[in-house]
């Protein structure tokens, strides 16, 4: 099975005709809230495609911790090791212009109590076939807890969302690394993304997702594997890389080799941009069977 260690928010998205300026206040006209948070949306990406997936992270004992759970069960994650921390669960606080420009603050809250690799946490990570993490997690829970897989024999898959560089100790206990070309580009220190891409490949595997381009999957000692994005028309990218890594770790701990994952986790990527919003458009397994099939 997957578990993911990683971010749970509520979303708080307002959409308005410009942003604000400083000191001004402004009319929006929509307001929505949904569950994100990278772990959170890899969660519901992986579960929605099948497979037992467990979250493992911290919300608040307020009302959106638990709305933030009930979404997590609806979509079919196990939710037991959720902790509930003595803060407010995480908010990302949105707002959204006409052309798209967006402005984002996000309180870590719950989230960031997350320090130490929980003794709850330690017991689900090691039950499993797969470990999913982020960068939106206090940096040494992420550390410790990559540490624990390898010593469990637990594969380890790294998005390194937020950017920023990485301490040689974390990439050493990863086995995949899931960038973007402006992540790569970061971690690696190289401007040119396929060469960071071929840097970071001499310490684990990496898997760098291209946005319309595809994806390519690079290995220490053999020629990068590219699989082309499917041509859909894009209406949100949000949480694209999210649905694309936590399809491909539910595909991986089914036992299905990385090229045919690689293919799934696309579709699904796919068909999740043509629909607005976030974690809520990821898709079933079912839906991406049709659409690989069609
Ligand atoms: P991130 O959201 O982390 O920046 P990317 O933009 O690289 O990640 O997208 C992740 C994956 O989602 C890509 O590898 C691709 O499979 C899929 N994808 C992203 N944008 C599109 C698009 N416009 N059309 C089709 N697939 C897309």
């Amino acid at each position: 099975d997957v578990v993911v260690l990683g971010s749970a928010n509520m979303d708080l998205v307002a959409t308005t005709d410009r942003l604000p300026g400083r000191g001004e206040t402004i009319a929006g006209h929509t307001f929505r809230q949904v569950p994100g948070g990278k772990g959170a949306n890899q969660a519901i990406a992986a579960a929605r495609s099948g497979g037992t997936v467990r979250f493992a992270g911290a919300v608040g004992d307020d009302d959106l911790g638990r709305q933030i759970l009930a979404a997590l069960g609806a979509a079919g994650v196990d939710t037991t090791a959720v902790v509930r921390a003595d803060a407010p669960t995480g908010t990302a606080h949105i707002t959204v212009a006409a052309g798209g420009d967006n402005t984002i603050v996000v309180v870590p809250g719950a989230n960031g109590t997350l320090t130490e690799l929980l003794p709850a946490h330690a017991a689900v990570i090691a039950g499993a076939d797969t470990l999913l993490l982020q960068l939106e997690l206090p940096l040494s829970v992420v550390r410790a807890a990559a540490a624990h897989a390898r010593a469990c024999g637990v594969r380890t898959v790294l998005t390194p969302a937020p950017a920023r560089p990485l301490p040689d100790e974390l990439l050493a206990a990863v086995d995949l690394l899931v960038p973007n070309e402006h992540e790569a580009t970061i971690i690696a220190g190289v401007d040119d993304p396929h060469q960071a891409a071929a840097v970071l490949a001499r310490r684990c595997d990496v898997l760098m997702t291209l946005g319309e381009r595809g994806a390519v999957y690079a290995t220490a000692g053999a020629e990068p594997v590219t699989v082309p994005a499917f041509p859909v028309t894009a209406v949100d990218t949000t949480a694209a890389g999210d649905t694309f890594v936590g399809v491909l770790a539910s595909a991986l701990a089914a036992g299905t080799a990385m090229p045919d994952a690689m293919r799934r986790a696309s579709a699904a990527a796919a068909l999740s941009v043509q629909r607005p919003g976030a974690s809520d458009s990821a898709p079933t397994a079912a839906q991406v069977d049709a659409f690989l099939g069609g």
